[in-house]
């Protein structure tokens, strides 16, 4: 909503002034919406490349928003860590996320113990509570920390101090994974991998893009191959996202990545997916 004053004006655009709108009227919305429930929790399937089986979920945050309806985590995590509300908010998606993990668990034994993998956001990183947050979270629903794991992103990393690896450091200690998300965006130093209390690697979509004809791209071959062996010779496991048909999922078996995330084996869903998944896996 430019006046018409001059020329100069004439250029504005007006979805980006209704975009503007959205984003003040969503971060001013996001502080209550967390206290009437908005948010709910998706779960994606985490599976085990040499054998098919779930081994666990990734928590992916969304907002059901009054007006506008299912609202993904793109729209509305910047302006939650821009605000501050992402410390409060992780912390919910943290719980709710364990509280499921456990209860996968206690219903689904047969199905070996499955995991929960939860999105820690820098601000979450920088903040002093998390450590003690987790130890409380973990221990107030009965879970061990060897079923959870924090994804980090590559681009929070890059230049970190030990200050800022101190609290994964400790969570690491107590049988915490931590994996290192969107790996391969961020230009990292690979030799610094060696610096960084994680366990796992997640190539990111990027990589996994070449690979959905078959035969894939042997460009992208060989940078997955080099990733792989590298993250094996660190004793890292490889999970790979954003597979999305069968020929990337046998190309990256063949590679020997661990362990794949993608719409060719489920999208994102309600928690009760996840049993039904792990389940007709366990018994079939
Ligand atoms: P991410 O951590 O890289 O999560 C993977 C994203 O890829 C998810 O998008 C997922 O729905 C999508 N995806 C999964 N499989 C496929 C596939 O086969 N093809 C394609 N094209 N996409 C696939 P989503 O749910 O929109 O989440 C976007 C980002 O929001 C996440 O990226 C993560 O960085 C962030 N996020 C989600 N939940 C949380 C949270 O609780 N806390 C924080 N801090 N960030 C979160
Ligand atoms: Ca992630
Ligand atoms: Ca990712
Ligand atoms: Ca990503």
């Amino acid at each position: 909503a430019k006046s018409a004053g001059g020329n100069r004006f004439e250029l504005a655009d007006p979805e980006a002034d209704a975009r503007a709108i959205t984003r003040n009227g969503l971060t001013t919305a996001l502080p209550a919406a967390l206290d009437r429930g908005e948010f709910f929790i998706e779960y994606q399937p985490l599976v085990h490349l040499g054998d098919g089986s779930v081994r666990g979920a990734e928590a992916l945050v969304r907002w059901l928003h009054p007006q506008h309806g299912v609202l993904g985590p793109d729209r509305f995590i910047p302006l939650a860590e821009h605000t501050g509300l992402i410390v409060p908010l992780g912390r919910w998606v943290l719980e709710q996320s364990v509280r499921q993990a456990r209860s996968w668990q206690e219903r689904n034994s047969d199905a070996g113990p499955l995991r929960v993998n939860v999105n820690l956001s820098p601000c979450q990183l920088t903040h002093p509570g998390l450590v003690q947050d987790t130890v409380d979270i973990l221990e107030r629903e009965g879970l061990d920390a060897q079923a959870l794991c924090l994804e980090v992103t590559e681009s929070a990393l890059i230049g970190a101090d030990d200050d800022l690896l101190k609290p994964l450091r400790r969570l690491a200690e107590m049988g915490v994974d931590i994996a290192l998300d969107d790996f391969g965006t961020g230009y990292s130093n690979l030799a610094n991998l060696r610096r960084l209390p994680v366990s796992i690697l997640k190539l990111d979509r990027s990589f996994t893009r070449g690979m959905q004809q078959f035969p894939a791209d042997p460009v992208d071959l060989k940078i997955v191959e080099g990733i792989v062996s590298l993250a094996h010779s660190l004793d890292l496991a490889v999970t790979v996202e954003g597979v999305e048909t069968g020929a990337q999922a046998e190309q990256l078996r063949i590679l020997g990545c661990d362990t794949a995330q993608g719409w060719y084996y489920a999208r994102p869903g309600p928690p009760e997916r996840l049993h039904e998944l792990a389940l007709v896996d366990a018994v079939g």
